[in-house]
């Protein structure tokens, strides 16, 4: 089958997960989708392929080599993609359309529908290829069903060759990714992988390891609220205070002034009156050192707050949310060399670019499974613009066949 096939024939699964839901997975469309995959896992001659009740799916390509790995060793590699698509964009009757050999002319993905390659100048570096896209009314969810087609297409390509020598590998699919729900019934022990690759990444090359710490800064400040005509050395405004706090925080380090590398305070919240106020920041940053030093500067700010009106009127609480995987990574880092290496074995150039966000890989790292992430080939996902290249997702699929190839087990 080709890669495409198997692509396109996700696609009509609507699998849409929810935010507010409180099952598991999120919807149950969801499942429709996990039950065929698992019977096509089956079919394909993937092992041990298992399913759990909330929807994710295990299963195993035995080792070809010689050294059989004895029961209950851990499997060298394991490949992870999620099968829901965003709540921000309808994933209900998707007609995914292939554009051949496409000229870098702007896409009428429907009548009146464009895909300009002003408002979108990434198709401009897929002249010539083969491009999958909507008809301008739902997503794709090439995030991240290309992902599995790449998986799927580069196990069967294994189990039917034989000759080539790789260790156990072990693929995993899962629901709920992109309500941030993906990794929290993942099964780390059941996986039982060394290490592991999320392909949920974007265009082609992209290989990322490095996300930031995260940490929530909840400030209250209490006020004393007195007739204003009488308030004089009396009134404390807490919301003028509050106000007082903000100008304090460095105005140069928000998300909308930096890029890359550069970490920030983000203002998500705020809410005052004379009486009471509260400020709610997000902290980012990449280094861990960066990212305890803007911690205390919250904090600080706090305090020197208390000094000047003589009271404990301010209170900051900081508390983190997740932290880079890099430190997880660095221990292992034959994984990203590998990867690097399978990459352009395939012709392809690692672009290596750090996440400024977070991933379900990130928390998987933490939980025991180190897991940098590579590219699917999806390109302005999350919306009836996103596209997929069909050359992009074989070299997915041919890189992840080549980390089988090169893979140590440590
Ligand atoms: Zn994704």
């Amino acid at each position: 089958m080709k890669i495409e096939e198997r692509f396109i024939r996700y696609t009509t699964f609507d699998t849409q997960s929810a935010e507010d839901s409180q099952t598991v997975p999120s919807t149950s469309k969801q499942l429709l989708f996990a039950k065929a995959l698992k019977e096509e896992m089956e079919a394909s001659g993937v092992q041990d392929v298992v399913m759990d009740e909330q929807g994710y799916i295990y299963g195993t390509v035995p080792s070809t080599m010689d050294d059989t790995v004895s029961s209950g060793a851990k499997a060298a590699v394991g490949f992870i993609a999620h099968y829901d698509t965003s709540p921000d964009c309808s994933g209900k009757d998707i007609k995914a359309r292939i554009i051949r050999n496409y000229d870098g002319s702007d896409i009428e993905l429907s009548k009146g529908i464009w895909s300009t390659t002003q408002q979108f100048p990434e198709l401009k570096k897929h002249v010539g290829e083969d491009l999958i896209v909507t008809d301008g009314i739902t997503l794709l969810g090439a995030d991240d069903k290309a992902g599995i087609a790449e998986i799927m297409h580069a196990m069967t390509y294994l189990l039917h060759h034989p000759e080539i020598k790789h260790p156990e590998i072990r693929i995993a699919f899962n629901p709920d990714e992109e309500i941030g729900m993906g990794a929290h019934h993942f099964n780390v022990p059941l996986f039982n992988a060394e290490v592991a690759y999320t392909i949920d990444g974007g265009d082609l090359g992209e290989l990322e390891y490095e996300n930031f710490n995260a940490a929530v800064a909840h400030v209250s400040i209490k006020g004393m609220s007195v007739h204003p005509g009488y308030a004089k050395g009396k009134m404390l405004n807490a919301g003028r205070i509050a106000t007082e706090f903000a100008a304090r925080m460095p105005q140069d380090e928000t998300p909308e002034t930096t890029t890359g590398y550069e970490g920030f305070y983000h203002l998500t919240g705020m809410e005052g009156s004379c009486e009471k106020a509260k400020l709610t920041y997000i902290i980012r940053d990449h280094d861990r050192d960066k990212f305890e030093v803007r911690k205390a500067f919250i904090e600080n700010i706090g305090k020197a707050i208390n000094e000047k009106y003589g009271k404990d009127i301010c209170e900051v609480t900081v508390k983190d949310q997740y932290y880079n995987m890099l430190e997880k990574i660095e221990p292992v880092m034959y994984i990203i060399d590998t990867a690097k290496a399978a990459m352009l074995e395939a012709g392809v150039t690692p672009v290596v670019q750090p996440i400024r966000g977070g991933t379900d890989g990130a928390q998987l790292s933490f939980m025991g499974l180190p897991c940098p992430n590579l590219f699917t080939g999806a390109v302005n996902f999350h919306g009836p613009h996103e596209f997929v290249s069909i050359q992009v997702m074989e070299k997915a699929a041919l890189t992840i066949i080549n980390i089988c190839k090169r893979i140590q087990r440590n």
